[in-house]
């Protein structure tokens, strides 16, 4: 059957972006990719546009002594030793606590430094030790060992994303008190003078890095930079460094002039907030390039829903009116029950941790494949629902005048039925667009992640939520008022 021109031009296209992405990415010799969870000060944290702290500096060491590159991957905790387990990334250097349970699923090297779990709370709250946290409200990280020791020892808490996150719920009164790792608390605590650290640990643990079970020469060129770095004094020498950094970009938002009316300080206090969550330390870059992954995934994976969505509409269609094509019809609807029976996140999830599992591809690829398989499946129904819509008519009419088939669908019934369901497609494309703000899942820094690093940093959340709704509210409108005049175009050209 030929193709409609346009989806030639289509296929042309993604071909061509999928050559140049192939290739990106890392774990190749002569690279070491290391994940990080990068709220965890000061182990690891975004300064500007590099992630610094303990972790990559102990793996800069490594790399030096290796003479390979390091790259250094951000993403949730919850996924970092996921992601070395399935052969993602060589090590995770994440402040990682030694367990059990960890230790059965990676390698762990020598332990560099010495942890505990502590409770964090408003200044003055009657909570002043582990007994008083019982029923309260508890925050934790989700998957990191204050949530183990509480979930064990106490009760279900309330999961956050990251240690910053429980900190700022604490800080917001939404939650009693917050269970994190001793350091990256008084980190915390030193940027925001509401804030207390109780004087009792809850446990004590040790870090290590954890690297893929079966690369015992990682493993060794890591000791043994772990073990010089601590007999030269070098790592404390750098703890003690970041430690005397405070977090001042928090402690500096919300101060203001005193005296003024309350419209005037509201305004200061907003322009304030604007500054340090956009102006300082260039952060805005945070937005503009993650907005450009934005534009790029949604680019090409509505690219790929329309060739995957024609294709399969045209083959259901085609099996409806003729009876024909049964095995490819039959894959066709396992194809679409799957899609639209699971949610995008998990099949992203899968894509990029089983499917992707060992192969190396870029994760704006795996994205556009996620979210173009999982748009096509819903276009797939839109442009069948199109073509059933087209009079009978229609095809005996392109019968009659000598046309096969294929030809009358491709040359008289699909230009009717892409124009009949253009609302509906442009309605499953705004949907697209925002469904790829799940991409940080996969440590893909898209517009949505880029609000939730600045989040990170200026533990504010007003501001980088509200740019981010605005920068996603304005495409939406853009598209929408070009889709009324390509709608509005078409209409006077029947
Ligand atoms: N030390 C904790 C753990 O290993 C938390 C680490 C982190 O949040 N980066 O679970």
């Amino acid at each position: 059957m030929p193709f409609p021109p346009f989806l030639k031009y289509l296929g042309v296209l993604l071909t061509g972006w999928l050559l140049l992405c192939s290739g990106a990415g890392a774990a190749e010799n002569g690279k070491i990719l290391m994940v990080t969870e990068a709220t965890f000060p000061p182990y690891e944290f975004w300064e500007g546009n590099t992630i610094m702290g303990i972790d990559p500096e102990i793996m800069r060491e490594v790399a030096r002594r290796t003479g390979r590159e390091l790259v250094i991957e951000d993403m949730s905790f919850d996924s970092v030793i996921t992601a070395v387990v399935s052969g993602k990334a060589d090590v995770a250097a994440s402040g990682i606590t030694v367990t059990p349970e960890r230790r059965g699923k990676v390698d762990f090297s020598i332990p560099y430094m010495e942890a505990a779990q502590v409770i964090i709370v408003p200044k003055g709250s009657p909570i002043r030790s582990r007994e008083d946290i019982r029923g309260k409200r508890i925050g934790v990280q989700h998957g990191a060992t204050g949530d183990t020791y509480v979930t064990r020892n106490i009760q279900q808490p309330e999961r956050f994303p990251n240690g910053a996150l429980a900190v700022a719920a604490v800080a917001a009164g939404k939650v009693d008190a917050a269970v994190i790792d001793q350091d990256p608390a008084s980190m915390y605590a030193a940027g925001n003078d509401r804030l207390e650290i109780l004087p009792d640990p809850l446990t004590s643990e040790s870090y290590a890095i954890a690297v893929r079970k079966g690369n015992p020469e990682l493993l060794r060129d890591i000791n043994s930079a772990i073990a010089d770095m601590k007999a030269s004094g070098r790592l404390e020498e750098i703890r003690a460094r970041y430690a005397a950094m405070q977090v001042k970009s928090s402690a500096e938002a919300g101060k203001h002039a005193a005296g003024g009316n309350w419209l005037e300080n509201a305004w200061l206090d907003l322009k304030s907030s604007f500054d340090v969550n956009f102006m300082q330390e260039g952060r805005w870059k945070y937005l503009a390039n993650g907005f450009l992954v934005t534009l790029e995934v949604s680019f090409f994976s509505v690219l790929l829903g329309i060739l995957m969505g024609f294709v399969v509409a045209v083959i259901r269609a085609t099996h409806d009116k003729t009876g024909g094509l049964r095995f490819l019809n039959a894959l066709c609807k396992l194809y679409l029950t799957v899609i639209r029976g699971t949610p995008v996140v998990v099949q992203l999830l899968i894509i990029y941790f089983v499917i992707f599992g060992t192969v190396d591809v870029s994760k704006v690829l795996v994205a556009v494949v996620a979210f173009g398989f999982n748009s096509g499946a819903y276009v797939a129904e839109i442009i069948r629902g199109g073509i059933m819509s087209i009079d009978k008519g229609q095809f005996e009419a392109g019968r009659s005048l000598g046309l096969g088939y294929s030809q009358t669908m491709v040359f008289i019934i699909l230009p009717q039925a892409f124009k009949n369901v253009l609302p509906a497609l442009g309605n499953e494309f705004i949907v697209l667009l925002k469904e790829t703000s799940v991409s940080g899942y996969i440590a893909l820094q898209d517009l949505t992640k880029g609000g939730d690093i600045i989040r990170s940093q200026t533990y504010t959340a007003f501001m980088p939520l509200t740019a981010v709704a605005l920068i996603y509210l304005s495409v939406v409108m853009l598209f929408s008022w070009l889709l009324g005049k390509l709608e509005r175009r078409l209409k006077n050209n029947e």
